[in-house]
């Protein structure tokens, strides 16, 4: 799941269609508020949620996106992998990929894009260990945050039970920064247990996130 930050057209009737997102905003509210994640930002991504929009589009090619030309989230219910995810998941995701594009601009930042390069090149010498982390069985087979971080560190070179191809990451520094806030920001936010791995692992992005949000 990704920001998308160019017209791609087609979009047509943005409409609500099956996704109750009162609802969904309503309940993901209330898991935030139990959240001991950053203060500033759990706060922060508290504000976001309320001032969301949210929409249904059945043609996505995702289960979610946000579309900041449009500043709305869009969910497809009718996504064949939709109800694999946990709604909570999806909604701490995409808006954190408003928050950062509106707010953050990771991007922009050079302590976090130079972690980036860095948790790249050291990702080269960990790759059987990172690779048991996702071994069948294991606590973090199918978390979707730590996945992501991998895909989008290796660039798709890696493979991960989830995350883009190859092709997706080559379309600039600006999609790898991105994928890896969010994924971060939902760890930190949904208190994921992955946050071990990230601390074992990528404790330099980790750090360059926290300044970011804090
Ligand atoms: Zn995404």
């Amino acid at each position: 799941m990704s920001p998308r930050d160019v017209a791609s057209g087609g979009i047509g009737q943005a409409e609500l269609g099956d996704f109750d997102g009162i609802k969904a905003e309503a309940h993901f509210l209330q898991t935030i508020r139990k959240s001991g994640g950053t203060e500033a930002h759990v706060k922060n991504m508290a504000f976001y949620a309320q001032t969301t929009q949210f929409a249904e589009d059945i043609n996505l090619k995702y289960p979610a996106l946000y579309d900041s030309k449009d500043d709305i989230i869009y969910f497809n219910t009718k996504h064949p992998s939709f109800d694999k995810y946990d709604i909570e998941f999806i909604m701490a995701h995409e808006i954190s990929h408003r928050m950062d594009i509106l707010q953050y601009k990771s991007w922009e930042d050079d302590v976090f894009m130079r972690a980036i390069e860095m948790s790249a090149q050291g990702i080269s010498s960990h790759v059987d260990g990172i690779m048991s982390v996702f071994s069948v069985g294991s606590e973090y087979e199918n978390d979707e945050s730590l996945s992501d971080i991998v895909s989008a560190l290796s660039k798709g070179t890696i493979n991960v039970p989830t995350g883009h191809p190859i092709e997706y990451w080559e379309q600039g520094d600006v999609y790898v920064a991105t994928e890896i806030f969010s994924a971060l920001s939902v760890i930190d936010v949904l208190g994921s247990p992955s946050i071990k791995m990230v601390e074992k692992y990528f404790v330099r992005l980790l750090n360059a996130y926290r300044g970011l949000v804090k």
